[in-house]
């Protein structure tokens, strides 16, 4: 058995990443974080999600548990908490997999080297399907060229906190590959006023905020007399949950490096 701990449990993803937990076979929920000050510190996590006693406390402090754990799955928000888990983790010797967004390029490189010597998943879309969906991006890019200018649109409940999403960065980066550009360069995130016309090598990134929506993406390449587009619409958070229950397995067999979702699906 996997033994798994979880931070930030008691957020939307943590629960359903224990759910899914609980029901995969050859995983083992044996520890929960939080804040320090969260109202669930103490309690079982079978009460924090909902299920029967589970003879585990959730914990504020990773350190107090992470010995008693084989990996340590990290989504809270803000992240803070998935950095300082990556310090206590990485010191451990204790595999990851991160799905927080929202970090800022000094935040990602601080974490990867906390986590240098042990493998960790770290992907901002654990769906099957938005891999495959970058996969297909990055193809389509390379194959249509510069005569097609490619948009990003991406649409998220109105409790996210970060913009564009991870997802809508990923994709603008599969899409900048395909054509050979660098996104720091040609990313233009929403626009307003006046821009003037759009340049050729531009790839421009857009976010809507609204409901509950759980995660849509759409990639556009506007050609002369057409469009292709890629589109994908998350309909529960299952879809991200079920991608880390997949992530968990290869992260504590495989070698000390970063991974993302392609390498567990072997598509890289
Ligand atoms: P949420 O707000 O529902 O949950 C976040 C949880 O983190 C909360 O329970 C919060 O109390 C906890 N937290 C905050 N500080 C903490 C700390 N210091 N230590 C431990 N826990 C702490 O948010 P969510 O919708 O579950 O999303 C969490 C993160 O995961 C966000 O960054 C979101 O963008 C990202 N996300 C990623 C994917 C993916 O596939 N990679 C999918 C969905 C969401």
């Amino acid at each position: 058995m996997i033994k798994v701990a979880i931070c930030g449990i008691a957020g939307r993803m943590g629960q359903r990443i224990s759910h899914l937990g609980l029901e995969a076979e050859g995983l083992d929920l044996r520890g929960g974080v939080e804040f320090a000050g969260s109202p669930v510190v103490g309690k079982d996590i079978g009460d924090v999600i909902g299920v029967p006693h589970l003879g585990v406390h959730v914990v504020d402090e990773l350190d107090a548990i992470v010995s008693t754990v084989d990996v340590v799955v990290a989504f809270t928000a803000p992240p803070d908490g998935t950095l300082a888990a990556a310090k206590v983790a990485g010191a451990a010797g204790v595999p990851m997999v991160i799905g927080t967004t929202g970090l800022s390029g000094e935040q990602v490189e601080t974490m990867t080297n906390d986590l240098k010597d042990v493998a960790c998943v770290f992907a901002p879309n654990f769906s099957v399907g938005v891999t495959v969906l970058a996969k297909l991006v990055e193809e389509a890019a390379r194959i249509l060229g510069a005569d097609y200018d490619a948009e990003i649109v991406e649409a998220h409940h109105r409790f996210k906190t970060d913009a564009p999403s991870g997802t809508a960065l990923a994709l603008a980066e599969a899409t900048a590959r395909g054509l050979d550009r660098n996104l720091q360069e040609v990313g233009v995130y929403g626009r307003h006023g006046d821009t003037g016309a759009r340049t050729q090598e531009e790839i421009g990134v857009h976010a809507i905020r609204a409901g509950d929506i759980v995660g849509e993406h759409t990639v556009m390449f506007g050609g002369i007399g057409e469009t292709v587009q890629f589109v994908h619409k998350a309909q529960s958070r299952d879809t991200f949950a079920s991608g880390v229950i997949r992530a968990i397995p290869f992260a504590v067999s495989a070698d000390a490096g970063m991974y993302d979702m392609r390498d567990v699906l072997g598509i890289k």
